[in-house]
């Protein structure tokens, strides 16, 4: 275990990838790669038995190699920004990222396991990961998958300050957070 791994805030003790962890996370892209259009966001940051991303991307843009327990490594330049990983990561901890979808806004996809589905057009408060608000955002797609269970698939469209904040709809309830 790394040293950021036994920091307070670190998900060991919180259950939430902190500043530090996502930073060091070989499964986040850099800022360029960001720029030049949609990629996966791999926020994977706990050294733990899985790799089922790796098979999933017929890209080969995720790898975990050997051992097992080994971080997934996006490589950006090969991540064509389809989505099919999201869905097969038993941890929710890939997402789908366009950052510069219009001039003020970016597109979050990310994994939903609630019920009932948010509707296609409706606008929705949208939180980060602890699932605390922090702005409100529009739904522009709603997919169900084949994988884990009928595992969907969650597209919103958010303002671009929050690109790299924003992870999932905030559940009833949720009143932490920003807003
Ligand atoms: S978004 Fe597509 S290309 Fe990119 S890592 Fe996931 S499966 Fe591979
Ligand atoms: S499938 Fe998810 S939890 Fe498993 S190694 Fe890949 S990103 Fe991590």
């Amino acid at each position: 275990m790394s040293a950021i791994g036994n920091a307070a805030d670190s998900i060991k003790f919180t259950g939430i990838a902190s500043a530090e962890e996502l930073a060091a996370c070989p499964g986040v892209s850099s800022a360029e790669r960001f720029e030049k259009g949609p990629v996966a966001v791999v926020e994977c940051v706990q050294e733990i038995p899985c790799n089922p991303c790796e098979h999933a991307c017929s890209s080969g843009a995720i790898a975990v190699g050997q051992p097992i327990t080994r971080l997934p490594v996006l490589d950006g330049a090969k991540c064509i920004g389809c989505g099919e990983c999201l869905a097969f990561c038993p941890g929710l901890a890939i997402f789908l990222v366009h950052k510069n979808y219009t001039d003020t806004s970016s597109l979050v996809e990310f994994p939903y396991e609630y019920l009932p589905l948010p509707e296609e057009g409706a606008m929705v408060p949208c939180g980060g990961r602890d699932g605390g608000f922090i702005a409100e955002g529009k739904v522009v797609k709603v997919r169900r998958t084949r994988h884990n269970d009928g595992t969907a698939l969650v597209v919103v469209e958010i303002p671009k300050e929050y690109f790299m904040d924003i992870r999932t709809i905030c559940r009833k309830g949720a009143v932490h957070g920003r807003g």
